[in-house]
């Protein structure tokens, strides 16, 4: 007979996990599969990987305990510095105007996904790991699944399906979802970096004519650079020597941060926009990146998936009723909708406005940066946006 489950989450990466380990401490019986070891080092993008975390994504690290072990690598965001290459308009925001803190924190996706097994090793959430889902039927009170689990078929069922498999999600796949997609016919460049200047706590955003250039502080003199760009340009830059690549680099970034020198491989990866319309289906929900893909440049895919997992979390907990109904999910869609819908707006427009070198475009980033550097309602707006505070945070259990 399959084993019964209240929850089964697709999925243990950062979103699903965090998914799992709010709904830990409640009566609901929990289920993670997740395809990758849980044990294995993650691959060379994800150790390198630096994950922007706003404020509003640590209050919620914090209500799930996870924030103290993050604490020691995590680098505070002081100010953020916006600038567009060979025009005047900047804006600069800082921590103390918003009277917190830090803006943000930098932390590895590495650490992340370390402290988030960790908790749920200690939590006694069920994982199945490594297993595959392989399929999924839904009745009408439940969903049941097959899966392969050490090499052998299996099935499990539950009251709710929970898709956090990421931008390629087999639950999204094989159920009733809308996907949107567009290519921005772009890839992003990833690197870590050696700086040469003492600045340790801005993030930059620089834009230029082939696209946006990001710049977070990692550890010690590291930043951690994501630079966007047509995808032949590229493909072209992933082929010079380092000499010539760091030369190109210092030459579009300027010299914020003193000379810059690499320290490892270069990584890139295609950049997409690909969203579902309808994140609920008859007992499935989708989450994080099965939701939601976004482009990086915004630092703000983790941020909202994360969103997504707490407040699931706390609808399932706070809704009365079968937890895989219809009603149910609606809550947790309606609740949503706004928050996601602004943000892929944002990033996406961010995105065709500061990639064009069109002189239109040009002229309204430059009078666009000039403005909201002098008005601090335009200002704030834009803090809270980057801050994730312009969206409702849920209330979990946890530190405080
Ligand atoms: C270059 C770059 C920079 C970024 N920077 C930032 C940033 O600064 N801030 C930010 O907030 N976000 C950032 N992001 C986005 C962020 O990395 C993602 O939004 C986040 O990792 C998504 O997490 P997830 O758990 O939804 O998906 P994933 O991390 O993809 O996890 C999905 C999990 O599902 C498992 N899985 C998949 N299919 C199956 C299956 N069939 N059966 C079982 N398991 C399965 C996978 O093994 C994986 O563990 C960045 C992304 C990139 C590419």
């Amino acid at each position: 007979m399959a084993a019964d489950y209240d929850v089964v989450i697709v999925g243990g990466g950062m979103v699903g996990g965090c998914l799992a380990l709010a709904l830990s401490h409640s009566s609901l019986r929990v289920a993670i599969i997740e395809s990758r070891p849980q044990a294995s080092k993650p691959d060379g993008a994800a150790a390198q990987r630096a994950i922007a975390l706003s404020w509003g994504s640590r209050c919620l690290l914090q209500q799930l305990d996870l924030w103290s072990s993050l604490l020691q690598s995590a680098v505070p965001i002081k100010h953020i510095h916006v600038s567009d290459k060979g025009h005047f308009g900047k804006t600069r925001l800082s921590a103390e105007s918003q009277a917190v803190e830090a803006l943000g924190y930098v932390v590895a996706a590495e650490k992340i996904e370390a402290a988030v097994d960790a908790s749920l090793s200690r939590a006694g959430v069920d994982m199945f790991c490594p297993a595959e889902l392989l399929a999924y039927q839904v009745e009408s009170a439940k969903a049941v699944l097959t899966l392969r689990h050490n090499g052998q078929e299996q099935q499990l069922s539950c009251r709710l399906l929970v898709g956090a498999d990421g931008a390629t999600s087999t639950v999204r796949e094989q159920g009733c979802f809308d996907l949107r997609q567009q290519s921005y016919q772009q890839q992003a460049i990833t690197a870590l970096l050696r700086v040469e200047s003492e600045v340790r706590d801005v993030a930059y955003e620089r834009f230029t004519a082939e696209g946006p250039i990001a710049m977070l502080p990692h550890f010690d003199d590291r930043y951690s650079v994501v630079w966007t760009m047509p995808s032949a340009r590229a493909e072209q830059l992933l082929q010079l020597p380092e000499k010539d690549f760091i030369e190109i680099l210092q030459q579009r970034f300027g010299q914020w941060l003193g000379g810059l020198s690499l320290l490892g491989s270069r990584q890139s990866f295609p950049l997409n926009l690909s969203y579902v319309a309808n994140n609920i289906a008859a007992r499935v929900v989708l989450i994080g990146n099965a939701a939601h893909q976004l482009h990086p440049v915004a630092g703000q895919g983790f941020n909202l998936g994360l969103r997504d997992a707490a407040t699931l979390a706390d609808v399932l907990l706070s809704t009365p009723g079968d937890i895989g109904s219809d009603e149910v999910l609606a809550v947790y869609a309606e609740r949503r909708q706004l928050d996601q819908s602004l943000v892929i707006g944002f990033t996406d427009k961010l995105i065709k406005l500061f990639s064009s070198d069109n002189a239109a475009f040009s002229t309204l980033r430059n009078s666009g940066l000039l403005l909201m550097d002098k008005l601090p309602v335009l200002k704030n707006q834009f803090a809270q946006q980057t801050m994730g505070l312009a969206a409702r945070l849920p209330r979990l259990r946890g530190e405080s």
